[in-house]
């Protein structure tokens, strides 16, 4: 069919006058032939299907069942009366309602004559009702014989009160099927097609607007879903592909001095097998002529600063600049203090930049940057201010990347005439679906084996009524030397709350644990960074024995020496952070571990949050979970909400799907990368005007 036909404005469509093309652009952004065909049915009724009573589901949506009422009465109320009457077929017996209308259906309604009834049921007393059904004798419904499901579109508040139901937008897309003749040509290849038996987009345009049966619809949205996923696949391998050829890269050929020299001399441990395969992974990245652009994920204490380091001696070998960046100051300092004792046998200048950096040192720091004096700059988001300017950065390494947007990551692009090669590390991981739909243009390396000697953390659930005995565990475990953290949620919006919160667990834990025999640290967002830094370093030197705390802690300390972490409110907290959380902890050669504490009153999800946490310690698993839990959306935060906004597919349930998407993109580009081929014509066509169009999202910069 003629494309052009579907660029024709909506005002066009007979049905559609001025105002309801308004509205339609303005409520669901509709506003061509080409956006109403897409706009799809978010649910179907089904009268195709009868149900008898004893298979109805407490979570059946709206069903349809043959029977017949055998009496009806009228219960008295509160406010009036509501009329109810037994409902039966051969396999049980639910009741039907009526809060209105009461009269009518008096006078109207047969008793024990055979009734098709419609509608959403309720479980109450033990029984299903239906409040207000449709009903039809079973006589007129066999006359005028319904095959098809029904559509349900989506629909808003303005749009029902301008009387633009779901009847009124099942007649436009009639219409429009009558106008194009519902001719929609083909955006897949035949090869495609025929080796997942796919349907044409023709039949399944036609078939999610109007099913022909359960097997069609099912074959339609599988065919969609397919064609959603293949083209983003498609966008985010080309992106990858461009990248590569174009963006050069500084080419780092040499592994010299630095390197080599940290390598066979003060590794202070043997590298794991992971830590091995992603050193590699980057230094062919680096020596490619290409620039960089991978994603590292590994777990808590999986040893990603390793290789960053070794990372960076890479660029320092080739006579180039490197910078570590991190989300918090405490992290920084840690990075800072780590790094420089395991260069402290290298001749490398290390320096650190925060805001806390006073004015003097600032100075000294931009001048030797310039000239080349300082080789490692560690520091916080104060690395991205204009004034800090390299002589020749060659790689920029972000740590804990969720907390910095895509605005910062560029901004580090633009401190050179080439960009540096850049790596963010994360300890969040992000499940491999998810990867594959937000990061499929970057690279992506994976550190999945812990440093052996690890032991399994203990994670228990406590309710708040136990608070004594937790408490006589903390006890015990101070008395065997060992150091605790105590975590209280902080959610910013609730900020002046959750820091009662806090003063008050202190308050008690001080009470509990008094002095001088315990010491306590207290670490909060609202502190100065110096006050921070002086009651983190307390706790380090083992001069506390508890630190009490809000997620300020959550990412990088380090404290091999603190076996116990307690979680507060931990129903409060998401289930990545309450990983992160437990991730302080098993640091050292004791066994550690977590206890969550919650009050009794637990939603569902937060049922199964505590559940997740205290079966598994696995970070994918956990991030999958979360997944499930959250959405997509809700995961990577708005931000990169858009990106999810699907029309059709769902990362989450499509998973299958995303995945031979991806395979057959991959396949495609291998073979004809530019789509030259004739019968790759097509996909080469709908690619471009996506492009043009921008119906699929532009978003990674
Ligand atoms: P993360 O991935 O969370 O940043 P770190 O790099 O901080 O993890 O490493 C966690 C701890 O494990 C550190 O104390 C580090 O020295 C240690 N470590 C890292 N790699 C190894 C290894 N291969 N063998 C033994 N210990 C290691
Ligand atoms: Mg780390």
């Amino acid at each position: 069919m003629n494309a052009n036909l579907l660029q024709t404005p909506i005002d066009y469509l007979k049905g559609v006058g001025p105002n309801r093309a308004e509205l339609l652009r303005k409520e669901l952004g509709i506003h061509t032939y080409q956006d109403l065909i897409n706009f799809f049915p978010n649910r179907y009724i089904d009268k195709t299907r009868f149900y008898k009573i004893n298979e109805l589901q407490q979570n059946t949506a709206e069903v349809q069942v043959v029977g017949k009422i055998i009496n009806i009465k009228t219960v008295d109320q509160k406010r009036g009366s509501r009329m109810v009457a037994e409902f039966i077929d051969d396999s049980g017996k639910m009741e039907l309602v009526w809060f209105r209308g009461q009269k009518w259906i008096r006078e109207n309604i047969k008793i024990n004559t055979p009734y098709v009834i419609f509608g959403k049921t309720n479980w109450f007393n033990g029984m299903f009702n239906m409040p207000h059904p449709e009903m039809e004798l079973l006589e007129e419904h066999q006359k005028n014989l319904r095959t098809a499901m029904q559509p349900v579109y989506p629909s808003t508040e303005k749009l029902t009160k301008a009387g633009i139901t779901n009847r009124v937008i099942n007649k436009l897309m009639q219409q429009l099927f009558i106008e194009t003749g519902g001719r929609f040509y083909d955006t897949l290849s035949k090869d495609i097609k025929e080796e997942l038996k796919l349907i044409s987009r023709a039949e399944a345009m036609f078939n999610i607007h109007f099913p022909k049966s359960q097997e069609l619809l099912a074959r339609a949205q599988f065919r969609l879903k397919f064609e959603e996923l293949f083209y983003i696949q498609l966008q985010l391998l080309i992106k990858n592909m461009i990248h590569k050829q174009k963006i050069k890269g500084f080419v780092f050929e040499q592994v010299g001095e630095n390197f080599g020299e940290f390598y066979q001399e003060h590794l202070p441990f043997e590298l794991t097998g992971a830590q091995k395969r992603v050193v590699k992974e980057i230094r062919s990245d680096l020596g490619s002529g290409a620039q960089m652009n991978r994603l590292l994920q590994g777990d808590v204490g999986s040893g990603k600063t390793i290789v960053a380091l070794m990372s960076m001696l890479i660029a320092l070998d080739n006579g180039f600049q490197a910078c570590l960046m991190a989300p918090t100051e405490i992290l920084s300092v840690q990075h800072y203090n780590g790094l420089v004792e395991l260069c402290k046998e290298l001749k490398t200048s290390i320096y650190l930049l925060t805001g806390s950096s006073k004015t003097s040192k600032r100075r000294e720091i931009h001048e030797k940057l310039e000239n080349g004096e300082i080789n490692i700059l560690i520091g916080t988001h104060a690395l991205l201010e204009d004034k800090v300017k390299f002589k020749n950065l060659g790689l920029a390494i972000i740590d804990e990347q969720h907390r910095f947007g895509v605005a910062q990551r560029s901004k580090l692009w633009q401190k050179n005439h080439l960009p540096p090669h850049i790596l963010v590390m994360t300890a969040t991981p992000i499940p491999r679906t998810l990867a594959m739909s937000l990061y499929g243009d970057l690279d992506v390396s994976v550190i999945d084996e812990l440093p052996p000697g690890r032991q399994e953390i203990k994670t228990v659930h406590r309710y708040d009524s136990n608070r004594l005995k937790v408490f006589k565990f903390i006890r015990d475990e101070i008395q065997k030397g060992r150091q605790i953290y105590i975590v209280y949620p902080l959610i910013q919006e609730s900020a002046t709350m959750d820091y009662k919160d806090l003063m008050d667990g202190y308050e008690s834990i001080a009470r509990e644990f008094p002095m001088p025999e315990y010491q306590i640290s207290i670490v909060h967002g609202q502190m100065k960074p110096t006050d921070k830094e002086f009651e983190m370093q307390r706790f380090v030197k083992g001069e506390t024995q508890i630190m009490v705390a809000t997620t300020v802690i959550e990412v990088g300390v380090n404290v091999p020496n603190a076996s116990v972490m307690i979680i507060e409110s931990a129903e409060r907290f998401g289930l990545s952070q309450l990983h992160q959380l437990r991730g302080r902890v098993g640091r050292g050669a004791e066994q550690s571990y977590c206890i969550l504490m919650t009050s009794h009153k637990l939603s569902s999800d937060a049922k199964t949050r505590l559940e997740t946490m205290v079966s598994t310690s696995d970070g994918f698993e956990i991030a999958e979970v979360d997944l499930k839990l959250r959405g997509p959306g809700d995961l990577m935060g708005t931000q990169q909400s858009g990106v999810l906004n699907l029309k059709i597919a769902d990362i989450v349930q499509d998973n299958q799907i995303l995945k031979s998407a991806r395979f057959y993109a991959k396949k495609l580009l291998a073979e004809d990368p530019e789509m030259k081929l004739p019968e790759n014509k097509m996909i080469g066509y709908t690619f471009e005007q996506l492009g043009v169009h921008k119906n699929i999202w532009n978003y990674i910069s």
